[in-house]
């Protein structure tokens, strides 16, 4: 491992913050973030770093401040507001207490901030805070884990690090450990870091680069001394070829992904989903496949707070039957079946040896490890399973390396129930309520297009994750682009799809299962129009018509029963018919026939799929000329000549169609967005109707 600093870069860092912050804080900015840089060093929120200075205060006192991590932060991303300062002086004399509960500390270091609005200081504030030392940063670093989680630890780091680093035994963060640790740095005065056995490695020094690269020279050594015990072995010969684990995880994602839903309790919306990461490379293959990996999947964490993302153990998938759907299906059933059992039965045995009641939290495996497929996770969002995925993957590499220099020993069972029901550590999960379609996933055909588009914002706007598909890629990228505008990025996929094209349909459906591992709310939305009298349409132009719009909603629908039939949660299909269905016009005939059909069609679906949960809707939208900056290429192609069969100006013909309906209203792809929103949330029992979207017409009221 290199030193990744710069004076150059330090210097930025000084220029844009110290004139507000002071340059101590400013460098502490700089190199935290050169640490949360690196995923060998600190993961999501993992690790803290701190810097002591002199504050002075309203009435201009001079006063020793610590600044610390505060929770919510990561330290790739930190900004000076993210280290929020404390009074030193008072959190030093808390030192003389005998003990101090969690709760209490937690009040104490709030009432000790400077600012009343700083979010909560790290849970390690006290331990930064004994420490006599200006810069510390506190690491779980890759290399010292390998380490340290082995029955003889101390021995291999004092063996690895030489005799500057203090080691310090397994106690969980707090007021204990921080006096433990302070007690331990007096009788070694001399050293530069010290090593939390199972947990990471703390540096120190008087200015920041010097701090910094301590925790690189450790690890450094760290890496060299396992590169020197493994003697180049560690996994070998490639297991299986990435390309095809991607295509088993289009089939294995929805059975997995309907086997970990539970109950919700909720007659309307009766499944709780998650939401699924796909990780794989040829290493986690290899890995995977290598013989100790389903015991070594049994064993704790690398240090204790990954157990919040990912629990205590990952369930590993014994000769997974992949070539057999149903003989898969109740393999995965009977495993997360057993880890739930066994999960219940752990939380059972620690709060009977405990003599302590704790609301069970969910038994559910976060991390499956399955031979040939790779690494799946499990979370509320994809933002969720991919934290997680990132910690196994780490997790995979770091026990595989520590079982081949000895045998990966970590935490027991205790010490990890303490951490994983620790109020102090759940709390970094945040528990905000629930979006109405928060865990689904939705797929849009003609996502580009002006309906495609706002109906992909208001569905990720309420919470689910998005598929956008169309043909226009462009257009499919600037669609993409505002539906991340408006949810984060995680949440929305952008795959090509033609919906006449039944090879690209099932590809970009097996492409939905692999980036999210399955698909609840399907709406079948692509259609183009052609306007020509009867008697002189092509009947070319015609066939077309009828096999974007009709065709496109056959393959789409079929597709949608197939993948909901495989997660066996039910769903919503939602198709984007027409005003036109009831009320049609003339010079419209291709248009008017392929919309009725599909409506049809869409009826006929709702009677088949009925007995499998899922429903199937219809919308009849009136035209919708733009929605933003994205015009209806529908409209832009067709409008003239329906202006012409109307016989009024083109310019006209907007305000023709506001003004023919009941409540004048202009109809936007947001009032379709929010029609298909009002369908996907299950909030009547519904299936088979028909949602006017059009001000009202007497004419296409539905009958
Ligand atoms: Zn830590």
């Amino acid at each position: 491992m290199k030193s990744r600093w710069s004076d150059d870069e330090a210097r930025q860092f000084c220029d844009r913050y110290a004139p507000r912050w002071g340059e101590p804080l400013a460098l502490r900015v700089y190199t935290s973030r050169l640490i949360g840089a690196d995923p060998d060093l600190v993961m999501h929120g993992g690790g803290n770093t701190s810097v002591k200075i002199v504050k002075e205060n309203l009435l201009g006192d001079r006063v020793e401040a610590l600044c610390v991590k505060g929770s919510g932060w990561d330290l790739d991303s930190i900004e000076p507001q993210g280290l929020p300062a404390l009074d030193l002086s008072w959190l030093r004399r808390l030192r003389k207490l005998e003990s101090l509960s969690d709760e209490e500390m937690v009040n104490q270091l709030r009432t000790r901030l400077f600012d009343a609005s700083a979010p909560n200081p790290s849970v390690e504030t006290l331990l930064h805070a004994f420490l006599p030392h200006v810069f510390i940063d506190h690491t779980h670093a890759d290399a010292i884990l390998a380490l340290t989680n082995q029955p003889d630890g101390a021995g291999l780091i004092q063996k690895a690090l030489g005799d500057r680093v203090v080691v310090v035994p397994y106690v969980m963060p707090g007021f204990r450990l921080a006096k433990l640790a302070a007690e331990m740095f007096e009788g070694k005065p001399d050293a530069e870091g010290m090593v939390l056995l199972k947990h990471g490695l703390f540096t120190f020094a008087p200015d920041a680069r010097t701090s910094y690269e301590r925790t690189i020279h450790y690890v450094d050594r760290a890496e060299a001394f396992l590169r020197e015990r493994l003697r180049g072995r560690g996994p070998s010969a490639p297991a299986g070829d990435v390309a095809e684990a991607r295509s088993r995880m289009a089939q294995v994602g929805p059975i997995l992904r309907g086997l970990l839903a539970t109950p919700s309790g909720n007659a309307d919306q009766p499944h709780r989903r998650v939401i699924l990461e796909h990780r794989v490379t040829p290493e986690v293959l290899a890995l995977i496949a290598a013989p100790q990996c389903a015991s070594l999947a049994e064993r704790g964490p690398l240090t204790p707070d990954h157990v919040i993302r990912t629990k205590a153990r990952h369930l590993f998938i014994g000769q997974p039957a992949l070539q057999d759907p149903e003989a898969l299906r109740s393999q995965l059933a009977t495993a997360i079946a057993g880890y739930r059992t066994r999960y219940d039965a752990y939380f059972a045995e620690q709060v009977r040896a405990k003599g302590v009641t704790r609301s069970k939290l969910d038994p559910d495996p976060r991390v499956l490890l399955i031979p040939g497929v790779g690494i799946v996770c499990a979370g509320k969002t994809r933002k969720d399973a991919a934290i997680a995925a990132d910690i196994a993957e780490h997790t995979l590499r770091i026990k595989a390396t520590a079982e081949a220099i000895g045998r990966y020993e970590p935490l027991d069972d205790s010490e990890l129930f303490d951490m994983e029901y620790w109020s102090l550590e759940q709390a970094k999960l945040g528990k905000e309520a629930e979006k109405p379609l928060a865990r689904q996933v939705a797929l849009v055909t003609g996502a580009a297009g002006a309906i495609g588009v706002a109906t992909c914002v208001e569905l990720a706007k309420a919470g689910a994750h998005v598929v956008l598909t169309d043909v226009d890629e462009n257009g499919l990228e600037r669609a993409r682009g505002k539906v991340a505008q408006a949810a984060g990025k995680s949440s929305c996929a952008a795959v090509p799809m033609d919906v006449t094209d039944e090879e690209s349909v099932s590809r970009a459906f097996d492409e939905a299962c692999r980036a999210f591992g399955g698909v609840d709310i399907v709406v079948a939305n692509a259609g183009i129009a052609h306007v020509s009298p009867l008697s002189e349409m092509d009947a070319r132009q015609f066939q077309k018509v009828l096999d974007v719009n009709l065709g496109g909603y056959f393959l789409t629908l079929r597709a949608a029963a197939r993948a909901m039939r495989s997660q066996g949660t039910g769903g919503n299909v939602v198709i984007n018919a027409s005003k036109n269905v009831f009320a049609p016009g003339a010079d419209f005939g291709a248009y008017s026939a392929s919309k009725a059909a599909g409506h049809q069609l869409g009826k006929v679906a709702a009677i088949e799929l009925a007995p499998l949960g899922i429903r199937v809707n219809m919308i009849n939208a009136d035209a919708v000329f733009a929605e933003g900056d994205t015009p209806s290429g529908l409209w832009r192609e067709i409008g003239p000549d329906r202006a012409r069969s109307r016989g009024i100006p083109p310019a006209k013909l907007q305000e023709f169609y506001r003004e023919r309906n009941l409540l004048h209203a202009e109809v936007t792809g947001t009032h379709v967005g929010r029609a298909v929103v009002f369908f996907a949330s299950n909030q009547t029992p519904t299936t088979g109707a028909t949602l006017p979207v059009d001000g009202g017409i007497a004419a296409a009221f539905p009958r």
